[in-house]
C-alpha cells in the first residue's frame, strides 16, 4: 500500500507540485468559498472580508503588546457573532455548527484570540439555551447575542482542571439565595466578560461526586466576586485569562441552571461538544495561516540558485502540510454535522479536537522550519502561530483525556 501506484514519496512530490501550480503566486485566501450554499458563502465571506481587512494588519501589534482588542470587539458585534449559533427566535443568528465551524476557522487564520472572545460566551450561552428555564432564557440569551452580557465558562480550579469532579468551590443555599465560595482560574473572559457559568459543588456527601455539582449562572456587579489576577502566557496574548475569586458571593437562586441541583457536570460536559468542534475549527484555521505562509515563503526564498520551493525536502513537507490540514478540516466539519443532526458527538467532536490540534501544532512546527532563522523572528507570524497552537492540545479536555472519551465511546457504541 505504501509503495502500490507510486509511491508516497512519488505521491507527496506530485501533491506539491500540484499546490504550487494551483495556488501560484497568490497563496492567500486559499479555500474557495464558491463551492457554499448562498447564505452561508454570504457569512463565511463577510468573515474573511473583515478579518483580512481589520483583523490580520493589527494582530501582531495587539499581540506583541498584549492589548485587549477592544476595536476588533466592537466588530464582532457588528457582525452579529456573539449571536453565532444563538437562536434568530432569541436575537441571534441561529448558525448551524458547520457554518459556526467555518467562521471559526476564517477568524483564527486572522488570530486565534479574536475567537476565544466568542467560544466560552457561545458555550454558556448553549447551557443556557438547552439546560435553563424559560426565564433564563428570556433574561439571557438576547442580551448575549447582542454582546451586552458577554460570557464565560468558570470550571477549572488550581488543584482541578482535567478532573473537574475534584473541584472545591461551594455553594450553601441561604433562602431565596446560594451563597458561592472558592478561587477559579485560567478563566478565558474572566477581565472583559461580565456573566459565568461557574461550577460549584451543592452537595458535599453526593456519590458519585458529579452528582453533586449544580451550574451557576454568576453575574459581575454584587460583592465578593473578585478578578485577582491575569495569567502571563505563551500564545493566545491579548485576551484575557485570570484567576476568579468568591467571598461569600451571593446569587439568586433563580440562577441555579435549569432550576435544579445536582445537573451542572452533564449540563456544561454536553457544553463543551460545541467547545471542541470550536477547538478543532481553530486548529484549522491557524493551520492554513502557517500553511499558507510556509507556502508563499517557499516560493520567494532561494537557495542554492533555485526557490527553496524546488527542494524536494520542502516539497514533501508542504504535501504532509497540505494533507494533514485538508484531513482536519473534514474531520471538523463531519464532527459539525453530527453535533447539527442533534446528536449527541462527544466521540465526533473528541476525534476532531484531537486530531486537528496535533495537525495544528505539526503544520505550525513545519512553517516555522520552512521559514528557517526569520521564522524564529516576530517579523513573521509563523512564530505567533507556533506559539498559541499548543493551547489546543490543553483547552477543553488535554489531548490524553480526549483519547480516553473517544476510547469510551467507542466501547460503549461498539458493546458486543
Ligand atoms: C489559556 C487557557 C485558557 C483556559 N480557559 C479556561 C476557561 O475559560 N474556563 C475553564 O474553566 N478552564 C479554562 N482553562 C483550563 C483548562 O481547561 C485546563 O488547563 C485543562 O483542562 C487541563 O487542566 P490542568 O491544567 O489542571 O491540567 P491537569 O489536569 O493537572 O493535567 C496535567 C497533565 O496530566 C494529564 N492527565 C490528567 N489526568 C489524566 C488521566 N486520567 N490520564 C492521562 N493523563 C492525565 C493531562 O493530560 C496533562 O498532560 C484554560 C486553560 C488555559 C491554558
Amino acid at each position: 500500500m505504501l509503495i502500490g501506484e507510486g509511491t508516497n514519496e512519488i505521491q507527496r512530490l506530485l501533491i506539491a507540485r500540484r499546490l504550487l501550480q494551483r495556488y501560484g503566486e497568490r497563496a492567500g485566501a486559499f479555500r474557495s468559498l464558491e463551492e457554499l450554499p448562498a447564505e452561508q458563502r454570504r457569512l463565511v465571506q463577510a468573515v474573511r472580508t473583515f478579518v483580512e481587512k481589520d483583523v490580520i494588519p493589527v494582530a501582531a501589534r495587539y499581540e506583541q503588546a498584549d492589548e485587549y482588542p477592544h476595536e476588533l470587539v466592537e466588530k464582532l458585534k457588528e457582525l452579529g457573532l456573539f449571536g453565532a449559533t444563538i437562536p434568530e427566535a432569541c436575537g441571534g443568528l441561529g448558525l448551524d455548527y458547520t457554518t459556526y465551524a467555518m467562521v471559526v476557522e476564517e477568524i483564527c487564520r486572522g488570530w486565534m484570540s479574536v475567537s476565544g472572545v466568542l467560544n466560552t460566551h457561545l458555550i454558556m450561552a448553549y447551557i443556557v439555551l438547552h439546560f435553563g428555564t424559560e426565564e433564563q432564557r428570556r433574561r439571557f440569551l438576547p442580551a448575549f447575542a447582542r454582546g451586552d452580557k458577554r460570557g464565560g465558562l468558570a470550571l477549572t480550579e488550581a488543584g482541578a482542571g482535567s478532573d473537574v469532579q475534584a473541584l472545591r468551590t461551594a455553594a450553601r443555599r441561604e433562602g431565596d439565595h446560594y451563597v458561592i465560595n472558592g478561587t477559579k482560574m485560567f478563566i478565558t473572559n474572566g477581565r472583559h466578560g461580565n456573566t459565568f457559568a461557574l461550577l460549584a459543588r451543592t452537595d458535599p456527601a453526593a456519590e458519585p461526586p458529579y452528582r453533586g455539582i449544580s451550574c451557576f449562572i454568576i453575574e459581575k456587579g454584587a460583592p465578593g466576586f473578585t478578578v485577582s489576577r491575569d495569567l502571563d502566557k505563551l500564545g493566545y496574548r491579548g485576551l484575557d485569562t485570570c484567576e476568579l475569586i468568591f467571598e461569600e458571593f451571593r446569587v439568586p437562586a433563580a440562577n441555579l441552571v435549569g432550576g435544579r441541583e445536582g445537573q451542572g457536570f452533564k449540563q456544561v460536559m454536553a457544553g463543551l461538544e460545541t467547545g471542541r468542534v470550536n477547538i478543532a475549527a481553530r486548529g484549522v484555521g491557524i493551520a492554513q495561516a502557517a500553511f499558507e505562509a510556509a507556502l508563499r515563503y517557499a516560493r520567494e526564498r532561494t537557495a542554492f540558485g533555485r526557490p527553496i520551493a524546488e527542494h524536494q525536502a520542502i516539497q514533501l513537507k508542504l504535501a504532509d502540510m497540505a494533507t494533514q490540514l485538508e484531513a482536519a478540516r473534514l474531520l471538523t466539519y463531519w464532527a459539525a454535522a453530527k453535533k447539527d443532526s442533534g446528536e449527541r458527538a462527544d466521540l465526533e467532536a473528541g476525534m476532531a479536537k484531537l486530531f486537528a490540534s496535533e495537525a495544528c501544532y505539526q503544520i505550525s512546527l513545519e512553517a516555522m522550519r520552512i521559514h528557517g532563522g526569520y521564522g524564529y523572528t516576530t517579523e513573521f507570524p509563523v512564530e505567533r502561530y507556533y506559539r498559541d497552537a499548543p493551547l489546543l492540545i490543553i483547552g477543553e479536555g488535554t489531548n490524553e483525556i480526549q483519547r480516553l472519551v473517544i476510547a469510551r465511546g467507542l466501547l460503549q457504541r461498539y458493546a458486543v
